[in-house]
């Protein structure tokens, strides 16, 4: 009989690392009922959404139940009301000049970065990171752009970018071309930033090489050093070669309310096979209004009241209480006297184990000797064996906590 099913989902392995991790814990809990856990592992806000926010929900609700402000199916896009206040406070404030057109908003970043690479051929040659945000990969491993997962825990078929201490987290280009490239900055797993001239390199790369720029840039509301670019378009030409993706999951904590945009310009063309240039912003709205149907108005309206000027003071307050859990890490973990990297313009740290220990056995060490959980290093790809993710995100006395029983633990 035919195969009728996409053989390629049984490439991926299970997605077992916070499954992993959660069996670890019961099983810990299970033999120890009353420790006191504190979880720096998932990558989630626990900050409430703040009253800006919240205040437009209800609002937006009332809306909603009277039938003069009744609305039903919204663009597919976003309404403009959003993607006016995005344009402003994101873009014409660097200096940036972006049509409505060019934005779409959505549900989130995780399926706009995991979609758009329907845009694409099926014979693009792909480069990502290592470590690696998980969904990049696995998006087009289901679409069949790699071969077989190896023994040493790559794809075939598929260009892995190194993100190690030794090129400081900023990945050389890659030695055969590539045409989809995907970067993140501020970075998960790592948080780590890629600067003006790193971004520029790529830029420079995507135009000789016909390639594009994947740009997920979900953590810039995290980034304070005023000289690392918060969009691609800061570098002069990206607009060519580039999409960005940005959301409100991090830096409003709409993680579970959901939205988020991206903003693919109508510079980018690239060549069909039949010789004519193609629009991608006209293919990607192509996609969305076949496939997508809208954020709901109520949170679009939540989403437009982050950029309010109340909204803009509580935001950045929520950012800066995580940023400052973020450096109550960093430093703790430095005066321990361990390595770490990231967690100055991003809400991780990237936890440099001593020599030879095993990330993935340093999760059960951590857990027997501070009840404190992280996520292991190597659960994001091979370059992150020896390395373990801590966040940010969690409450200022748990982290205050976890770092002062980290700091007397004894690694033998
Ligand atoms: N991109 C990166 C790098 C992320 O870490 C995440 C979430 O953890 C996302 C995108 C997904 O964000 P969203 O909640 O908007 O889907």
């Amino acid at each position: 009989m035919n195969t009728i099913i996409n053989n390629n989902y049984g490439k991926l392995p299970g997605s077992y690392l916070f499954a992993h991790i959660r069996q670890k814990v019961d099983a810990y809990l299970a033999k120890n009922p009353n420790a006191d856990i504190i979880r720096l592992g998932i990558g989630d806000v626990t900050k409430p959404l703040t009253k800006s926010v919240i205040d437009a929900l209800h609002h937006a609700v009332d809306e909603m139940g009277k039938a003069e402000s009744f609305r039903g199916y919204g663009p597919e896009q976003g309404y403009d009301f959003l993607i006016d206040t995005i344009i402003e406070h994101e873009y014409t404030a660097r200096g940036i000049e972006l049509d409505r057109s060019e934005v779409f908003v959505s549900d989130g970043s995780k399926c706009d970065v995991a979609h758009i690479q329907e845009l694409f051929s099926q014979s693009c040659r792909v480069a990502i990171g290592d470590p690696v945000y998980p969904v990049y990969l696995d998006s087009n491993v289901m679409a069949g752009r790699t071969g077989e997962l190896g023994a040493n825990g790559r794809f075939e078929g598929l260009t892995y970018l190194e993100c190690t201490p030794s090129n400081g987290f900023a990945p050389s280009l890659p030695s055969s071309p590539v045409e989809l490239i995907y970067l993140c900055s501020p970075n998960n797993p790592t948080g780590t930033v890629l600067s003006h001239d790193e971004l520029t390199k790529w830029v420079r790369y995507a135009k000789e090489n016909n390639a594009v720029i994947m740009y997920d840039s979900a953590y810039s509301a995290y980034i304070r050093d005023s000289k690392i670019p918060r969009s691609i378009y800061e570098i002069e030409g990206a607009k060519e070669v580039a999409i960005e993706f940005k959301s409100f999951s991090k830096t409003a904590g709409f993680t579970g309310l959901r939205c988020a945009f991206c903003v693919v310009p109508k510079e980018l063309k690239r060549l069909d096979n039949e010789g004519n240039y193609q629009s991608l912003n006209e293919m990607w709205n192509r996609h969305q209004s076949t496939m997508f149907n809208g954020v709901s108005y109520v949170v679009q309206r939540a989403a437009q009241a982050v950029y309010s000027k109340e909204g803009l003071i509580e935001i950045q307050e929520n950012v800066d209480y995580y940023m400052e859990n973020a450096r109550i890490i960093r430093e703790g973990l430095i005066l321990a006297g361990y390595e770490v990297f990231g967690g100055e313009n991003a809400p991780y740290i990237w936890w440099r184990l001593p020599e030879g220990i095993d990330s993935m056995e340093f999760l059960d060490i951590l857990l027997e000797s501070c009840q404190v959980v992280g996520t292991p290093g190597v659960g994001f790809g091979p370059c992150g064996q020896g390395f373990f993710r801590l966040t940010a995100f969690g409450d200022r006395q748990r982290t205050l906590e976890a770092i002062d029983r980290i700091s007397k633990m004894k690694i033998s």
